[in-house]
């Protein structure tokens, strides 16, 4: 029998932690490797985990070669980290009424992102169900702290926390080191987001394959930090070409657009809402703050992207 050393065992209670913790709300989708990717392929296997669907979406080789994939839990759209052992191959069929492949097939039928701002939607000042969203575009500034003070201060305030989204740019992560791990240590429960590597704009004729890179490298630098890639993907600037979204439904991952600023007295029922916390729009976090102290009283929620989409 191999011998199980204490690095090992560490490393398999990690991946414990991480499995059991994935499967309720609200997670920290950190965890600790030293292990090296040697290799990383978008994958589409749809298996079973002690009795819980899951749809692997990505596989990963290490030097050492042990595996990896990285999941999606089809009825809580939680992404979790899986070792190579811990499951069996099941149909597609039994995803096909879950919420994630609804909303897949939503968004590429419809060409749209999720969540785009509606001429038509009725607004209101109360009452509504919000998506908090913050994008880590790429900047030399330093981060806005007070964001995530702020969701603190809220967090011990209501004893529960606060579900939110950072879209990461991959040249943020590089440049940031010390102030990602700043925001790993705080406890949140953040759900961990793509928007892109370079955070080019799209104009016409963005190239399918150039965009594919630009997350897959994304992707690569938020898992050497220890981050599991969640589902969610935002196009730098909300800009995108129609064209584009095959790339999103290939790689199974659902482009969420804004509609709803910290400045607006009035918001959609379904509010997606984004606050810039990389230092280069200090008035968003001003305004996201003064929407804090207002929302007492508002029954205004704070939700998880199941709890979202589920209404
Ligand atoms: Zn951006």
């Amino acid at each position: 029998m191999e011998k199980i050393t204490i690095k090992n065992k560490k490393i398999l209670i990690l991946f414990l932690i991480l499995f059991n913790s994935n499967t309720n709300a609200g997670v920290n989708n950190f965890f600790h490797s030293e292990k090296k990717i040697e290799q990383y392929s978008v994958i589409e296997r749809f298996v079973n985990i002690n009795g819980t669907n899951i749809l692997l979406t990505r596989e990963i080789t290490y030097t050492n070669k042990e595996k990896a994939f990285i999941g999606i839990n089809p009825e809580n759209l939680e992404s979790i980290l899986i070792k190579d052992t811990n499951f069996i191959d099941t149909e597609k069929i039994y995803f096909e009424n879950t919420p994630f492949i609804k909303i897949k097939r939503k968004f590429y039928n419809e060409s749209n992102t999720i969540g785009e701002v509606n001429k038509k939607d009725s607004l209101f000042q109360d009452n509504a169900i919000v998506l908090l969203t913050t994008d880590l575009c790429p900047v030399e500034k330093s981060l806005d702290t007070n964001f995530y003070i702020a969701i603190s201060e809220l967090e011990q305030k209501i004893s529960n926390k606060i579900p939110f989204f950072i879209f990461f740019s991959g040249r943020w992560i590089e440049t940031h080191h010390s102030e990602l791990e700043w925001i790993k240590s705080r406890g949140f429960s953040f759900i961990a987001c793509n928007h892109t590597y370079n955070h080019k704009i799209i104009k016409e004729n963005f190239s399918n394959s150039v965009l594919k890179d630009e997350i897959i490298k994304t992707e690569l630098i938020m898992l050497n930090n220890g981050i599991i890639p969640s589902c969610f993907f935002r196009f730098p600037g909300l800009k995108y070409n129609k064209e584009n979204l095959s790339v999103l439904y290939e790689m199974n991952l659902i482009p969420l657009s804004v509609n709803f600023w910290g400045g607006q007295k009035s918001f959609p029922k379904k509010s997606i809402l984004l606050v810039h916390s990389n230092g280069s729009v200090p008035i968003e976090v001003k305004k996201f703050i003064q929407f804090l102290k207002g929302i007492k009283n508002k029954n205004i929620k704070f939700v998880t992207p199941g709890e979202w989409f589920k209404s």
